[in-house]
């Protein structure tokens, strides 16, 4: 089979749990979240599919790029696709393999060494992995930023707030980290995160 492929690179991690680790990116086209709550905003053009590779020739292509090392698989909505062939083909090849996924699907079955959910509904079904990472639009209050965060939780051993790069490429950290620094992050569970490689000047 082939995938939709919208760009293969070479970068720093600049969201999550992984900051400043390089690795190379995987991004796959297409995405059918239809109600998530930044698509206006997705910079990521799901649509923009460049090319059509096989599992083999993203291989090839990530060794090229960067050798052995971590494969982040991202999109888009990457669980659109049977990632089963390309998760083994590139464990296989020596690869560690990450996933970012909006937790659409459950991704249980797939041997991936670290999965990060970024869900944009509260529906998502994947409610279990290493990181959770959510996303907050400017314009909600505290008490919604919170529930939203609260009802995408689960199982995870971290948990991001984030705040939503807007179209001009503007970041409200300060009040991410307000909310953060409020009482209802009682426990301390969650953390800032936020899009560095933008201010590293990195894809
Ligand atoms: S789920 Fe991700 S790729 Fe899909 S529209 Fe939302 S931000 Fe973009």
């Amino acid at each position: 089979m082939k995938y939709p492929v919208t760009e293969i690179f070479y970068s720093l991690q600049g969201e999550g749990h992984f900051v400043g680790y390089p690795m190379a990116f995987v991004r796959l086209a297409g995405c059918s979240v239809q109600a998530c709550h930044i698509r206006r905003e997705c910079d990521e053009a799901p649509w923009k599919m460049r090319e059509m590779l096989t599992a083999a020739d993203v291989l090839a292509r990530v060794d090229a790029l960067a050798g052995r090392g971590i494969v982040c698989i991202t999109g888009g909505e990457p669980t659109d696709h049977d990632l089963v062939p390309l998760v083994s083909t590139l464990r296989d090849g020596g690869q560690r393999v990450h996933l970012e996924t909006s937790g659409i699907r459950p991704v249980t079955g797939i041997p991936i060494e670290w999965i990060t959910v970024s869900p944009k509904t509260t529906d998502h079904l994947q409610r279990s992995g290493h990181t959770l990472k959510v996303v907050v639009r400017p314009e909600w209050s505290f008490d919604e930023a919170w529930k939203f965060a609260e009802d995408c939780d689960g199982e995870f051993f971290h948990r991001y707030l984030q705040p939503m790069t807007s179209l001009n490429g503007e970041m409200n950290v300060n009040r991410v980290a307000d909310m953060i620094l409020s009482g209802r992050n009682v426990s301390s569970r969650w953390a800032l995160s936020t899009q560095a490689h933008r201010s590293w000047g990195l894809p």
